[in-house]
């Protein structure tokens, strides 16, 4: 065959295809290349039949790959002659209709921030579309928060009631426009709009003048409930205290920071200290929040992020977003974003609730009639050694596979309880849902059920069977329980599950096991102790536990979490340290629950054993005196980690006996610091030096007994930064290869996934 005989080809493509623009980008590219056939989206992809002469043909194939789209990602071609005589060819190249195709399945696309053109028609008067808050295109805008079902075509979203006006129609037919099948593409003449309220009843603006009452209700100083994309943010001036206090009242929220949302990059700088890989993720199409250090005189508010060296900050994503924050005199540079629900709840999606939930909280509504089919919140990461680590992955990444290093079965794998995610396994897929949240109540465990029914149908999983955490508390256990007559359980020790999930995001095969070290704040032991502190050798099939730190004492459980200052008591009690009135968690105790606790102590009634690395930072930062309640998860350890003095090098240094790891000797030379009046942040650069030093002799003896040279990281206490840089940094000294999260979170929220690569590889 010469390179000029006609031939056709059959070409099915697999990947983030649809939403993307990649069927105007196949339509221009054929039409350039004088090809005829069609492109078509199937539920399992992208259709292609092209026919022309054989060069073009195989030139067309190479650019569908290096040219396309910037959201696209293909993640296989396959590429069929057929017979040019039986296939239906006509002298042109169409777009036909969607195609779906039962039992079949695609990825679909995390929304995407809005794109450099969409921003620039936002603002430029002479564009039709100038300040219309919903303005998008094939590049950008709502996807998964709109979509109800693939394949990605506008009945399929919430956009279904807005029929196009004949310009955006004509737009959305136009091949050559980049609003060509822009599912939500709209205008202001038929598309949805904003409407603002001082009060639930109404009444309403619409329009600019709501968009201009909403600015000046920030500008006085109050609350405002705004729909966004995945859902309400309560959002406030963030410079002036009052009303960031405010909000912290009525929210009921005492510590916890706030996320802040300022116009551009420009005005971030000047709270933030702001590198290359933090000033990539402000600005990427995921517009996460990014946790950055902020500037001793950042003129934000103390009571954003108490006793926190760091400020959470995204840019905008959405055009309402850009015209909520424009920048003008008297308008406060930076706003308060934070999620428009009481803690613990899930977040507010649609007007009716938020006009009703959140009147004790908002003091005026901006709303809008483009309705949220999924609930998402905003992601979170911080950057590490120049890349981005996830602290919650949601809009912007779900429900983005993560690809698996082997093809696995069907899995439901329902995760933990704090942070929670679900997982769906399908192929080389796992599916993870958005940040569901801390299953602790009846609302968020019916946003999980409604989420894991709809990713189910989405992606056309049946699960075989269901994975879970071997709590026998945990909501999510219980639900999997509830399914048992189904579908087989595959009950996971949390700990490997953590460890699981490093390992399939940087697609280890697990043909050698690593040494994963998971250090976290609670997880259920094989042996019902609570564990927390572990040393692993781990695959996906086998875990064995090698090292720990030692059982110590946790009296009453989570009335210990919250109170840090009993997590000392008795870490003091059970390594021989007397209660003496000088040590600040002493101090703190009543008297007489220090009576009713010595005796609990001594008896062992209501006491769990634990190896929690999570409850002993907790103990060293109520001894040093930094923090004895803690209003939320990790509070005490996050405030200890802010306080590292980094010129210090000097080292706590454990016991090591084999695989105990003994903290007593820690907890003596803090105590003997503190009474020398050593101050706290050279006892928290001591601690997180000594810490970080345990690992690496711990994993140098592994590696010794095993020949083993891999290690990962995971579990919640490796969110602090300080401790990981400093494991990371003696671990490659040490000449490891070294694993830490990329793609999930370190914490409980990404738990799902190692789950879910455990039970599909059974
Ligand atoms: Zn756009
Ligand atoms: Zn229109």
């Amino acid at each position: 065959m010469s390179d000029n005989d006609l031939a056709c080809y059959r070409i099915h493509i697999t990947g983030i295809v649809q939403g993307v623009g990649f069927r105007p980008f196949v339509y221009n590219l054929a039409t350039r290349l004088g090809l005829w056939g069609w492109v078509l989206n199937s539920s399992s992809g992208v259709e292609i039949e092209a026919a022309g002469p054989v060069a073009v043909l195989n030139d067309f194939v190479r650019r569908l790959r290096d040219e396309a789209p910037p959201l696209a990602r293909i993640e296989n071609i396959t590429v069929a002659p057929c017979d040019p005589a039986a296939c239906d060819l006509r002298p042109v190249f169409r777009i036909l209709h969607s195609e779906a195709r039962p039992g079949e399945f695609l990825p679909i696309s995390p929304d995407v921030a809005i794109c450099d053109d969409c921003l620039r028609e936002l603002f430029d008067p002479r564009d039709r579309r100038y300040r219309y808050p919903f303005i998008n295109c094939t590049n950008c805008g709502p996807r998964f928060t709109i979509i109800r079902d693939i394949p990605y075509d506008r009945p399929n979203t919430t956009m279904a009631p807005f029929v196009m006006c004949p310009e955006c129609q004509a737009e959305y037919d136009d091949p050559a426009n980049r609003r060509f099948h822009a599912q939500p593409n709209a205008c202001p003449v038929c598309g949805p709009r904003i409407e603002f309220r001082s009060r639930p009843e109404g009444p309403s603006l619409y329009g600019e003048e709501a968009l201009q009452a909403a600015r000046r209700a920030l500008a006085e100083g109050l609350v405002l409930a705004v729909k966004g994309l995945g859902g309400f943010h309560l959002a406030c001036d963030a410079t002036r205290d009052e009303p960031v206090l405010r909000l912290r009242e009525r929210k009921g929220r005492v510590d916890k920071p706030f996320a802040l949302m300022a116009f551009d990059l420009a005005t971030v700088e000047r709270f933030c200290f702001v590198d290359e890989a933090d000033r990539a993720l402000l600005t990427s199409r995921q517009r996460p929040i990014v946790l950055l250090r902020r500037r001793p005189d950042a003129p934000i508010s103390p009571h954003v992020a108490p006793n926190n060296r760091y400020l959470g900050f995204m840019l905008p994503y959405t055009p309402l977003h850009y015209l909520l924050l424009e920048p003008a005199d008297g308008f406060p540079p930076a706003l308060v974003m934070t999620s428009g629900n009481y803690s613990e709840e899930p977040i507010v999606t649609t007007n009716e609730e938020a006009l009703a939930r959140l009147s004790a909280l908002a003091d005026v509504f901006l709303l809008h009639n483009r309705d949220i089919h999924a609930r998402c919140d905003d992601s979170v990461v911080r950057t590490f050694s120049g890349a981005a680590l996830p602290i919650r992955r949601s809009r912007g990444y779900a429900p983005d596979p993560v690809r698996l290093p082997f093809p696995v079965r069907q899995v439901l794998a329902v995760g933990a309880e704090l942070k929670n995610t679900f997982c769906l396994t399908r192929d080389r897929y796992a599916f993870l849902s958005q940040h569901i949240g801390d299953m602790e109540n009846y609302e968020t465990l019916r946003f999980f059920e409604d989420m894991v029914e709809q990713l189910k149908r989405t992606f056309r999983v049946e699960p075989e069977v269901v994975a879970h955490d071997m709590h026998p508390g945990y909501l999510s256990t219980r639900y999997a329980q509830a399914l048992a007559d189904r579908l087989p359980l595959f009950p996971i020790q949390h700990h490997h599950a953590h460890i699981a999930s490093c390992m399939a995001e940087h697609g280890l095969t697990g043909e050698r096991p690593v040494i994963g070290v998971a250090f976290d704040g609670t997880g259920y032991g094989t042996d019902g102790a609570i564990w927390g502190g572990e040393f692993l050798i781990a695959d996906y099939g086998s875990s064995q536990r090698v090292a720990h730190l030692r059982y110590l004492p946790l009296p009453g459980g989570d009335a210990a979490i919250r109170r840090p200052y009993r997590v000392a008591l008795a870490y003091l009690w059970a390594t021989g340290l007397p209660w003496e009135e000088d040590l600040p968690p002493v101090a703190h105790a009543p008297a007489v629950e220090r009576i009713v606790l010595e005796r609990q102590l001594a008896r062992g009634v209501g006491v769990v054993p634990t190896s929690s690395m999570g409850r002993l930072f907790d103990a060293v930062s109520a001894l040093a005196g930094v923090r004895q309640e803690v209003n939320y998860e990790a509070q005490a350890a996050i405030e200890l980690e802010m306080l590292v003095d980094e010129g210090i090098e000097e080292a706590y240094a454990f016991g090591l006996d084999g695989g105990e790891i003994d903290p007593a000797p820690v907890l003596r030379a803090v105590v003997a610091d503190v009474r020398a009046g050593i101050p706290a942040p050279v006892i928290a650069a001591k601690f997180h030096n000594g810490v970080a030093a345990m690992v690496r002799d711990v994993c140098l003896q592994l590696r010794l007994a095993t020949g083993l040279n891999e290690v990962a990281l995971s579990g919640g206490v490796f969110q602090n930064m300080a401790l990981l840089r400093r494991v990371v940094r003696l671990l490659e000294e040490a000449e490891f290869a070294v694993y830490v999260h990329r793609a999930v979170p370190p914490n409980d929220g990404g738990i799902s996934l190692g789950q879910a690569v455990i039970a599909g590889r059974a």
